[in-house]
């Protein structure tokens, strides 16, 4: 089953992301780590990609799209894939959407994390580094949102939106992730 994973930073992504693998038995494609394996491979693509990751900018989404062209057509046919940090744009929801249908895995979900801003800000700001400011996390959670809201608004226009409240245990908010995937794994069968 292919998943697509959204979670604004705090919301806990890392850790439910590595519980839903581990459960999905799935391969893990997170554009981020891809993006710097082919930048420490020094690649044509991680040359063209470098500069954008450097300065903290998107990196464009035909390199992103490449990438993952690569990876869904190398991906055992036993396994799903749950996408991490993919799509960031409606650019690559579209992409992605033509790549699954040509190689016929349709995407079962797109789970988002959410989290009161409130309560985002309360457990960064616990986590005491420097770049965990008030303000500066605010920002960071404010441009999360400007550049997702339209890959959330591409899912729910296809019923394919599942928001999970992501505010409780690890525990507790597995098992509502979990709960949604398995309804969604029935209905797509
Ligand atoms: P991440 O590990 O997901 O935080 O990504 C680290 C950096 O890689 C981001 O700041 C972007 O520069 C780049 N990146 C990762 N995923 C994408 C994507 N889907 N589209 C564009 N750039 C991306």
């Amino acid at each position: 089953m292919q998943v697509v994973f959204i979670g604004p930073p705090g919301a806990g992504k890392g850790t439910q992301c590595q519980l839903l693998l581990e459960y999905l038995r799935a391969e893990h494609i997170s554009t981020g780590a891809l993006l710097r394996e082919e930048i420490e491979a020094r690649t044509d693509v991680g040359k063209q990609a470098e500069g954008y990751l450097s300065d903290g900018h998107l990196a464009p989404d035909h390199l992103v799209l490449e990438i993952i062209r690569h990876h869904i057509r190398d991906a055992g046919k036993d396994r799903g894939m749950l996408f991490d940090g993919f799509p960031r744009t409606i650019a690559q929801a579209e992409g992605l959407e033509d790549l699954l249908r040509e190689n016929a895995r349709p995407l079962a979900a797109a789970i988002e994390l959410t989290v009161p801003e409130d309560e985002i800000v309360r457990r960064l700001s616990d986590r005491g580094r420097e770049d965990d400011k008030e303000e500066v996390i605010r920002n960071r959670l404010h441009t999360f949102r400007d550049q997702t809201a339209p890959v959330l608004g591409f899912y729910r226009d296809r019923k394919l939106l599942h928001s999970i409240d992501a505010v409780g245990t690890t525990d507790e908010v597995f098992n509502r992730i979990r709960a949604c995937v398995d309804a969604c794994g029935q209905k797509a069968g």
